[in-house]
């Protein structure tokens, strides 16, 4: 193998959350690494949410991220607003408020939730020579010497190590491992963005303002909401602590997510996720048309570009697959509905165990074949505790899926060290 003085050189394939932390560890720890993704540049994709960041999740951002990276994110992080969830039903009456115990405390430095779209634009900060955008995967080849990604604009990148970041319709694991998609959970989730002033004024109650709220129909629909406060400005944080960074304006929202399970849908999944971001706006406005007035008309208040419709679905079981020179990591090697608020977590605790293993690489302490199988074993353990805790809670807050739970492994809940709230 190829490894020089500085170690194996990695192409990471797919520049969202899990593959930009791994180049960001591989790039603060002095090893080659090349990221290519298909978006044509990073402001190419604006549909934002908002991502829960769990103990493990944290702890792996700062495991992998230069100082400077982690400040910027902080900075542009939840402004907390409290523990725990309030539930009610469609007409507002309290339900249950489950406090959450996490073992970070509130102190003033915990990363609680993050605005994707900003992540990822920080994420790329100080990565101007490792990220090349317009690269879209579509084949790998391995030879004995090295492994070569060939993208769709005709050009390819070549190294020792291929890692499949490309999300959860990875190209990687279509060729190299087809029969091994996630399973569909049978539901559908409209997802929007609403811009906080806006639905405060229009008259959401004082109880849900600012919470983490749920709101459980008896028709069988569930609504989300979930605010995203920015502690400082994304632009004004960029321009405090790295000039020149391109960040989103970063207004403060509510995501709002409604689960409908696809028998309930009344339309095919054709026409369902034909629907662009107004048309599923009026769809979710007409499934809340009896509910509390308060609730009925949130939908209408996002902007139809950030709101969309994605299907749930599942790795179960998770299934280590790769070659020896292409590992996977992220939702490629693990999918799970966004219930508990975990795959990005997972994404992250995957890139800081493969950059750990890869600087044992580097230091001639490991060979590569150890440190993938490592690699593997880790992953497959933490996910599976993922998916199981992912799973759980969308059987707890959605009425219907269509799977069962995975049966718990005795000791393997190492996914989140703290009970999660629900997406
Ligand atoms: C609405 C919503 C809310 C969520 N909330 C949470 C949460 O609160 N907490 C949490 O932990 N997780 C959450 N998740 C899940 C989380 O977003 C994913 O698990 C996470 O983004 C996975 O990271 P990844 O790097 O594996 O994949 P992604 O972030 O999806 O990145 C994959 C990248 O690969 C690129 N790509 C794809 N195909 C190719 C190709 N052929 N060639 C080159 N590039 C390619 C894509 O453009 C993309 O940039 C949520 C998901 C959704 C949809």
């Amino acid at each position: 193998m190829a490894t020089g003085a500085r170690g194996p050189k990695t192409i990471v394939i797919g520049g969202g959350v899990g593959g930009l932390i791994l180049a960001q560890g591989l790039h603060a720890a002095g090893l080659p690494v090349e990221v290519h993704e298909r978006d044509a540049s990073p402001r190419t994709r604006t549909q934002g949410y908002r991502l829960r960041v769990s103990p493990d999740g944290e702890r792996a951002m700062r495991e992998c991220l230069p100082p400077r990276v982690i400040e910027l994110l902080l900075a542009t992080s939840n402004q907390r607003h409290g523990e725990g969830l309030l539930a009610f039903d469609e007409q507002l009456a309290p339900q249950w408020a489950p406090a959450f115990d996490d073992p970070r405390g509130s102190g003033p430095d915990k990363i609680d939730a993050v605005d994707r779209v900003t992540l990822r634009r920080v994420l790329l900060a100080g990565l101007d020579d490792v990220v090349r955008f317009g690269r879209k995967l579509t084949e790998v080849v391995e030879t004995t010497g090295g492994v070569t990604a060939r993208f769709s604009d005709g050009s390819s990148a070549t190294g020792d190590v291929l890692v499949a970041a490309d999300g959860a319709n990875s190209a990687v694991r279509t060729q190299f491992c087809p029969h091994e998609q996630p399973r569909d959970l049978g539901v559908r989730t409209v997802f929007a963005r609403l811009p906080m002033t806006a639905v405060h004024q229009a008259g959401l109650p004082a109880q849900l303002r600012g919470e983490f709220s749920y709101v459980i129909g008896s028709d069988g629909h569930h609504l989300g909401l979930m605010p995203m406060v920015f502690r400082e400005a994304p632009p004004a944080a960029a321009a405090r602590l790295w000039p020149g960074l391109d960040l989103p304006p970063g207004e403060d929202y509510y995501m709002a997510v409604l689960n409908v399970h696809r028998d309930e849908l009344g339309l095919s999944d054709d026409e369902f996720f034909a629907m662009d971001g107004r048309a599923l706006a009026r769809f979710a406005t007409a499934r809340m048309s009896a509910w509390h007035p308060a609730l009925r008309g949130l939908f209408a208040l996002g902007d139809a570009a950030d709101t969309f419709a994605v299907s749930l679905r599942a790795s179960v079981p998770v299934v280590p697959w790769g070659t020896e020179r292409v590992v996977a990591l992220g939702d490629a090697a693990h999918t799970m509905p966004p219930s508990g608020g975990v795959g990005a977590n997972s994404a992250a605790w995957d890139a800081a165990l493969l950059t750990g293993l890869l600087r044992q690489v580097a230091d001639g302490d490991i060979g590569l074949a150890d440190a993938f199988d490592r690699y593997r074993t880790g992953v497959t353990e933490h996910a599976t505790a993922a998916v199981g805790l992912s799973l759980k809670i969308a059987q707890w807050s959605i009425r219907k899926i269509d799977i069962a739970m995975p049966a718990a492994e005795p000791g393997k809940n190492s996914a989140n060290s703290a009970p999660a709230p629900l997406h």
